[in-house]
């Protein structure tokens, strides 16, 4: 799960170590996620593989 590391925006996801920051809170980290690091094995184990795509394509659309 992508968990916050403490005070301010920085979440961090414990799989693949990306950090993500700045997001303003429109955005979804998990969203931000998917678009930086689609590799990530947390990703895919949580959407599959073919979910995943779907949804990378969408949001680099
Ligand atoms: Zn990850």
């Amino acid at each position: 799960m992508i968990f916050p590391t403490g005070p301010g925006d920085l979440v961090r996801c414990f799989c693949c170590g990306i950090g993500l920051k700045d997001f303003n809170e429109t955005d979804d980290p998990m969203e931000e996620h998917i678009k930086y690091a689609s590799k990530c094995a947390y990703l895919e184990t949580l959407f599959g593989a073919e979910e995943l795509k779907r949804r990378l394509v969408k949001l680099l659309s």
